[in-house]
C-alpha cells in the first residue's frame, strides 16, 4: 500500500516537473512568433486595403515603425492591436479615428 502511494507521488511529481519545463517554452514561442492579433483583427474587421480615404496612416491609433518612418510595409503597429506588428499604413478597420489636421 505504501509502495503504491510512493509510486503515485513520484508519478505526480514527474508529470508536474514536465509541465513546468514545457510552460516557459510555450510561453516564449507564443510571444516570439505572434505577429498578428487575429482575434482583434476579426472583431474590428481589419482589411489590408484602405476604405475610401480612410487608412491606418491617417488614424490616431497608428504606430509608425521608428526604423522606417516612411514605409508602406506590414511592419507597423496599432494601439488597438496588442502584440500585432504587421499593420500596413494602407490598412483599415472599424477602429479608425481620423488624425486631427493642424
Ligand atoms: S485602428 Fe484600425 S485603421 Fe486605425 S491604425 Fe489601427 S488598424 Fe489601422
Amino acid at each position: 500500500m505504501e509502495d503504491q502511494a510512493k509510486h503515485s507521488r513520484r508519478k505526480v511529481l514527474k508529470v508536474g516537473m514536465t509541465a513546468l519545463a514545457v510552460i516557459p517554452i510555450v510561453g516564449f514561442s507564443g510571444r516570439a512568433f505572434a505577429k498578428q492579433n487575429t482575434a482583434i483583427r476579426a472583431a474590428l474587421k481589419f482589411q489590408g486595403q484602405p476604405n475610401a480615404d480612410k487608412q491606418c496612416s491617417k488614424c490616431v491609433n497608428f504606430i509608425v515603425n521608428k526604423d522606417k518612418p516612411t514605409n508602406d510595409e506590414t511592419i507597423n503597429q496599432c494601439k488597438l492591436y496588442p502584440g500585432d506588428t504587421e499593420i500596413p499604413p494602407h490598412g483599415y478597420c472599424l477602429g479608425f479615428v481620423k488624425k486631427p489636421t493642424t
